[in-house]
């Protein structure tokens, strides 16, 4: 069969489009032999066309997962379909380094990936060809957006001077804990605590200063904390604490190493060191507390006993009587 000249215009053409097309070409046979390399797997792997022709692909590039890509290619083969993979479930085939000017802190190139199967004129397939885009402006941009996202759900969960739950979050989490424990008959202890004479610290010092005798006090907490317990800004200078499967004794204890914590560390500002103290409440989790807020209420009367007591001290709460 005579090949005219405008058959071969427009084979030259379309070679030159597979060439310089922003989508990364590979055809390969039955043994994973490379028989189309084009430019931008050129570009991006540093590999030029003539060397990996005709040579196994993963004899190149033994990072390649040659066992997932193996059994999608096979499937494809098999099944004469495509085969589609996005850079969610597989961030890249090839390691590329991220080239793009705006997106080029993404460490990789992202790439989603098509196999299709290439069939000959008897529609046996004998090849299949890859075909790469790099989507790492996508990936990025729906990245930024979704650790945009839970930046935005951590600052409504929490309060912004202290880092620690909001008082809405804590009550919500208190309500599922009181709930556990009614269920489940969990030991449970809650926490109640508030400066003592804050009031004297703001009129004193200040409300700048007021504010980093706030951030001190949350800070120490935190670092007492174990990881199932839930610390919570409960109002100005309140702080409201959970301590699952926690006993009395246990809770107690813990209490009074931040209470002792707190009144032997000075909170050191431009003008002053402000010592302080606070007092605590704590009351163990009971049968006889029908409802969470009647456990707030349990913890409130013991940090007002020990308020009235005198203050800088930790208080449990009397068992509660039923009706
Ligand atoms: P007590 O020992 O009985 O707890 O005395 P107190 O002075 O701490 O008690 P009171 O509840 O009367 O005072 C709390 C003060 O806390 C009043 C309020 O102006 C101040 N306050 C509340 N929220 C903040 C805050 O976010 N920053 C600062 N700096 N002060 C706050
Ligand atoms: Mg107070
Ligand atoms: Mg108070």
């Amino acid at each position: 069969m005579a090949v005219n000249e405008s058959d071969m215009l427009e084979f030259h053409w379309l070679m030159d489009m597979l060439e310089t097309v922003e989508v990364g070409l590979i055809v390969m046979d039955a043994d994973y032999r490379v028989l189309v390399w084009n430019g931008f797997m050129e570009n991006h792997s540093g590999i030029t066309a003539s060397r990996i022709k005709e040579k196994n692909l993963f004899e190149y590039f033994p990072d390649l997962p040659e066992r997932w890509l193996k059994r999608k290619v096979e499937s494809v083969r098999l099944l004469n379909t495509r085969a589609f993979t996005t850079w969610e479930q597989r961030p890249y085939l090839f390691h590329f380094r991220n080239t793009r000017p705006i997106t080029g802190t993404a460490p990789y190139m992202y790439q989603n990936l098509t196999i299709s199967p290439l069939s000959g004129a008897d529609g046996k397939v004998r090849l299949v060809c890859l075909m790469i885009y790099d989507v790492t402006d996508f990936a990025a941009s729906r990245q930024a957006l979704e650790r945009a996202n839970d930046q935005l759900t951590q600052l409504s969960e929490t309060d912004r001077l202290t880092g620690l739950l909001n008082r809405g979050t804590w009550e919500n989490l208190l309500e599922a804990e009181y709930e556990r424990c009614r269920r489940y008959g969990n030991e449970s202890v809650l926490v109640m605590f508030d400066i003592d004479h804050f009031k004297a610290v703001n009129d004193t010092y200040g409300h700048v200063a007021g504010d980093e005798v706030i951030r001190k006090t949350s800070a120490i907490l935190q670092a007492s904390l174990r990881h199932a317990d839930l610390a919570g800004r409960y109002g100005g200078e309140e702080f409201g604490i959970i301590l699952p499967e926690t006993s009395v004794e246990g809770a107690t204890a813990m209490c009074e190493r931040i209470r002792s914590t707190i009144e032997q560390t000075p909170v050191d500002t431009q003008d002053a060191s402000i010592r302080y103290t606070i007092s605590m409440g704590v009351a163990p989790i009971h049968n006889a507390l029908e409802a969470p807020v009647k456990w707030i209420e349990a913890a409130d009367s013991a940090l007002y006993a020990a308020k009235e007591g005198g203050r800088n001290q930790v208080r449990i709460a009397d068992a509660p009587h039923p009706g």
